[in-house]
């Protein structure tokens, strides 16, 4: 990954020598990639932070009502615990066991406590034997045993005990409150009072739970104080483990026997074994959360593919337009680089041309003398063959002078012959040095002019030099009874356009690369050379282009824009890719 990184930087910022495709694919790739995550990543991190945060603050909110309504029964259970169990201490404490052991006092002390307080079932007096030698209540309970009932040890031991719920001797649930008392004699005895659980039940009920909720009161060994709604009925085992010991209301999170999650609040009731619990499904109370989230999952993928298809367009927009201009700027350049060449060797050409041409003239003048010589001298043997050689030397100096001058026409500011005229006019006469050629190898030429183009102000000769070179290569390229065909059109504003195709044998790559050169030629004996280098020197001092498009068996394509007006310079630099060559598709 760090290497791709190294490699995109390094294509961001050096400029290529050659348009790689691969190299822009890459560039793209890797842009991408570096966008989508330099967005998407703070993106993401947001929204972690933002949901932890979120949903711990949720929690809290959520489980605020739970806790409170734990928290307030606890209370008044507590409450109502404590003060039956310091009523029973003030009977204890205010009566004698000779006074309580008397029915009468007994029944009086039973009806006040009942007035006063609710869920007192009955009352009773235990000796330190275990026996309860008085008794009211409903149960027909006088003279029971009680000394085996943990709660009287416990009572015994601890002065007063509130034991859990159980069934015991009358067979229905309730609670026992027993206080005891030492007299100064050292003789121990114990009140106990019964509590009906349905005050328990009276009072759990008020919490007013929502109907997915329950809540119950359970003691430390998990059996159920009251009844619950999804839990069984009192004295039943609660299918839950039982909470740590707090006496604050607490959250925690339990499991049921199916693995569904519940949210319980608990608090243990201080000096009894009561533990007040509330239950709520978790994915209840987190619903709304739930909701809320799945939307906000929603829009954050949203976002992203968002991020991800515009990053995608965008860098392959940028990629595109850099690889663009990447080409244009390589073209231009290796144009230039060309158009230079080409300029050099003309000069040079130009220049051995001069130098060449003064020799020749002289050996020109004196062959010819040489030759007045032999015809005033008289005959001598061998004069015949001495006159032939020296008009061989005539004639080759004339040709030589012909390729002098010739390579002197490309760079010479001559002073051209402007005049006004029909390109149609410069074709037919052009055509008609070729007419015979093309009839005898049945060559069609074809011309097509637009109608209406303007005329233009060039070198009549110069023109018909350059149509004779090029419709003389076109019909040098085609088989016979090939096609030829001239277009005249009027192009961009200010020029025209002439188009010469053949069907002919075409230029592989390397030909085309040098077809403007002097002497380059693919025909031995038939070709100098000359001809397209010669065309481009005219073009380029006429103020025009020319493009060579061919492809190798298929036939070339040539085209060459005039300017309507010529500059007036020799050379056009608003111009600079006056020649190119390019390979057809
Ligand atoms: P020459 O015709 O004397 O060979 P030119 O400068 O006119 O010289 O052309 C140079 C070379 O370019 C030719 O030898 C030929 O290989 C190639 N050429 C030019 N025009 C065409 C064409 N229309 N089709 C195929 N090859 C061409
Ligand atoms: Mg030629």
């Amino acid at each position: 990954m760090f290497e791709q990184i190294k490699i995109a930087c390094r294509h961001l910022i050096e400029v290529p020598d050659d348009v790689a495709p691969a190299r822009y694919a890459s560039l793209r790739r890797i842009m991408t990639v570096l966008m989508v995550v330099v967005s998407v990543m703070p993106l993401l991190v947001l929204t972690g932070i933002n949901h932890v945060q979120y949903q711990h603050t949720l929690q809290g909110e959520l489980e605020v009502p739970l806790r409170g309504m734990v928290g307030k029964t606890r209370t008044s259970l507590s409450l109502f615990l404590t003060e039956r169990a310091s009523t029973v201490s003030l009977i204890a404490q205010a009566y004698s066991f000779d006074d309580l052991s008397d029915p009468k006092t007994l029944t009086r002390i039973f009806r006040a406590l009942k007035s006063e307080f609710q869920g007192f079932v009955d009352l009773g007096l235990v000796d330190e034997t275990g026996r309860q030698v008085g008794y009211v209540g409903p149960y027909n309970l006088r003279g029971a045993e009680y000394g085996d009932q943990p709660w009287l040890h416990h009572a015994q031991v601890k002065g007063a005990f509130i034991s859990d719920v159980f069934l015991g001797l009358r067979g229905t649930p309730h609670i026992v409150i027993a206080v005891s008392h030492m007299e100064e004699n050292g003789r121990t005895w114990v009140v106990r009072a019964t509590i009906d659980t349905a005050q328990l039940d009276r009072l759990v009920a008020a919490m007013g739970l929502s109907p997915d909720a329950d809540a119950f009161l359970v003691n430390t060994q998990g059996i159920m104080q009251t009844s619950s709604r999804l839990y069984g009925g009192v004295l039943h085992k609660l299918p839950l483990p039982v909470p740590p010991v707090s006496y604050d209301t607490s959250v925690t999170l339990l499991h049921d026997a199916q693995g569904q999650e519940l949210v319980a609040a608990y608090a243990y009731i201080q000096n009894t074994d009561f533990i007040v619990m509330a239950l709520k499904p978790h994915s209840a109370l987190f619903q709304p959360w739930t909701t809320l989230q799945s939307d906000l999952l929603l829009l954050l993928a949203c976002s992203v593919a968002l991020i991800v298809f515009v990053s995608h367009v965008l860098m392959k927009q940028l990629v595109n337009r850099l690889q663009a201009s990447d080409e244009r700027r390589v073209a231009a350049f290796a144009q230039m680089e060309h158009n230079q060449k080409l300029s050099s060797i003309g000069r040079l050409a130009a220049g051995v041309a001069h130098e060449v041409n003064n020799p020749l003239a002289i050996i020109n003048e004196k062959a010819g003398l040489a030759l007045d010589f032999l015809h005033m001298t008289g005959d001598f043997p061998k004069k015949d063959r001495l006159t032939a050689l020296l008009q061989g030397i005539e004639s080759s100096v004339d040709r030589a002078r012909n390729i002098t001058h010739r390579l002197l026409g490309f760079a010479r500011r001559m002073e051209a012959n402007r005049q006004e005229l029909h390109l149609e006019e410069v074709l037919t006469e052009t055509l008609g040095f070729l007419e015979r050629e093309a009839q005898n190898r049945g060559v069609t030429i074809s011309t097509s002019v637009a109608e209406n183009l303007p005329a233009l102000i060039s070198d009549r000769g110069q023109l018909q030099q350059v149509f004779l070179n090029i419709i003389g290569n076109a019909l040098a390229a085609v088989d016979n009874g090939g096609t030829v065909q001239v277009r005249c059109a009027a192009g961009q504003a200010g020029f025209v356009h002439v188009e010469i195709e053949d069907n002919g044998k075409g230029m592989p790559p390397e030909v085309l690369r040098h077809i403007f050169e002097p002497f380059f030629t693919t025909k031995q004996e038939k070709g100098n050379g000359l001809g397209m280098f010669i065309t481009y020197g005219i073009i380029k001092r006429l103020g025009g282009e020319i493009h060579v498009a061919s492809e190798d068996g298929k036939g070339t394509t040539i085209r060459i824009l005039l300017p309507l007006v010529p500059p007036e310079g020799q050379e056009n630099p608003a111009l600079p890719n006056s020649a190119s060559v390019q390979e057809k598709p």
